[in-house]
């Protein structure tokens, strides 16, 4: 069999997660049988198309990695869409019908119809099964409003007639437009490909994703730094399963193998970005120490430039912690914007009603600082363990929220932070005898 399936965006408006779901699942049918896959930019709307939608979806497509093969532009092919509907007129198909224009000026205006059979249409849908609809309602539909001005349904078979279009995978919203555009096919006598209609993509209270009120645009998620590899993963299985039991992360290439239209669900796909940021974080630990620390720390510098002073090496020893705390790396600046890297480069101005424990008081939290310094004085090993040692059994004799809340608070100046041990180490041992010292001072004012 051989394959040629397409993804017909309109540039009317950012790529839309929704659009890239059909590209996608385009682009793994074609891939999967050795076949092509077609961008059509289908921009006959000249009132709503825009240059930079248009180029927003070769954008977007390169990002997520969907290569097509060629490319149309709808626009372009005006002139064989009008040889079409001549041939059309001329072998008595199709008419053109002189009438009053439908804005109620009472103008009269010509339209082409097409001369329906009015026939019942069955096409198999490769994902719902036999579709039947009976056409006669559709009368003589209008298919252009001049020879040379074809309306859409027209363009779409005309186009896919052209390409060879073999599959046409495309959303659920199109099944109602498919009988109108068989009978299209029929009187140009093309081949009529195979349909498979994919289920609308539903956000988790099962409201329609719509543009007005959720994210929709791929570009939005690229800028919020999710990668195309978790977006991929994450937009194959809106709809569809690899039938793989449990298994969830499959890489662009194990989607290809496994794609099947037979696996395609009948309803809704549910839109949940809490699964997309986990299909992220997934991704973001498989990346090596070196891609990790390239971003992450570019990220940072960023967001920490006006407010603190950088230090490289500092920042070197923040990357397990940014490892462990972010799901996209737009969390890096969310993070940072909030403060909650200041610490690790600036040292912070503890209030002094903060540094003892809620149980506990400034004279006990002083007694407890100042002889947590001598013990950190004396640590060799500047690990989690070597710090956590010295200050363990002490701690325990004492009460562990007496002593170490007020290390812990002296070193970052915030209710919620890394665990004492782990800060110590990333500030190195000067810097935290420094703070603790800083501490003891506005203890004792
Ligand atoms: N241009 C249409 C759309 O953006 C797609 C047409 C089709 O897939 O048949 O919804």
């Amino acid at each position: 069999m051989h394959v040629r399936t397409r993804i017909a965006p309109s540039p009317t408006g950012f790529f839309h997660i929704g659009t890239a779901r059909t590209a996608l699942f385009n682009y793994l049918f074609a891939q999967k049988h050795g076949g092509q896959f077609i961008l059509r930019i289908e921009d006959t709307d000249k009132e709503r198309n825009t240059k930079e939608s248009e180029e927003d979806i070769y954008a977007q497509m390169m990002w997520l990695g969907y290569a097509y093969d060629e490319k149309y532009i709808q626009s372009e092919h005006l002139e064989e869409h009008t040889k079409l509907l001549k041939r059309l007129v001329d072998t008595d198909r199709a008419y053109v019908s002189k009438e009053e224009a439908k804005d109620g000026s009472g103008r009269m205006v010509e339209v082409v119809r097409l001369r329906n059979p009015g026939k019942t249409i069955t096409f198999d849908d490769a994902v719902r099964g036999a579709i039947s609809f009976d056409t006669t309602e559709l009368k003589d539909f209008v298919i252009a409003r001049s020879v040379t001005d074809p309306l859409y349904h027209f363009a779409v078979v005309a186009d896919d007639g052209a390409a060879q279009i073999t599959h046409v995978i495309r959303g659920e919203e199109h099944i109602s437009n498919t009988p109108r555009q068989i009978l299209i096919q029929e009187a140009l006598e093309l081949p009529r490909p195979i349909y498979g209609h994919i289920p609308l993509i539903l956000m988790p209270d099962r409201s329609k994703m719509s543009k007005r009120k959720h994210k929709t645009a791929v570009k939005d998620y690229r800028e919020r730094g999710y990668l195309p590899e978790a977006m991929n993963n994450f937009l194959a299985l809106l709809g569809w399963s690899a039938g793989e039991g449990d298994r969830e992360l499959f890489s662009l290439s194990e989607l290809i193998e496994h794609f099947d239209l037979a696996r395609v669900h009948k309803s809704g796909a549910i839109f949940n970005e809490e699964k997309l940021k986990w299909f992220n974080r997934e991704y973001l630990l498989k990346l090596t120490q070196t891609d990790f620390a390239t971003e992450a720390l570019g990220r940072l510098k960023d967001a920490l430039a006006s407010r603190v002073s950088w230090d490289g090496e500092r920042a070197q020893a923040l990357l397990p912690i940014l490892r462990e705390r972010i799901s996209l790396w737009g969390d890096i600046s969310e993070l940072a914007n909030a403060g909650e890297f200041d610490y690790y480069f600036t040292p912070p101005q503890p209030e002094k009603a903060r540094i003892p424990d809620k149980k506990s008081d400034s004279t006990t939290a002083l007694a407890h600082l100042t002889e947590t310094a001598i013990r950190l004085k004396n640590v060799s090993q500047w690990t989690p363990e070597g710090i956590k040692e010295a200050l363990w059994s002490y701690a325990e004799k004492e009460g562990r929220g007496a002593v170490l809340w007020p290390l812990r608070y002296a070193l970052s100046g915030k209710d919620k932070s890394p665990d004492p041990f782990s800060l110590a180490v990333l500030l190195g041992q000067e810097e935290t005898l420094s703070r603790i010292q800083t501490a003891c001072d506005i203890l004792n004012e």
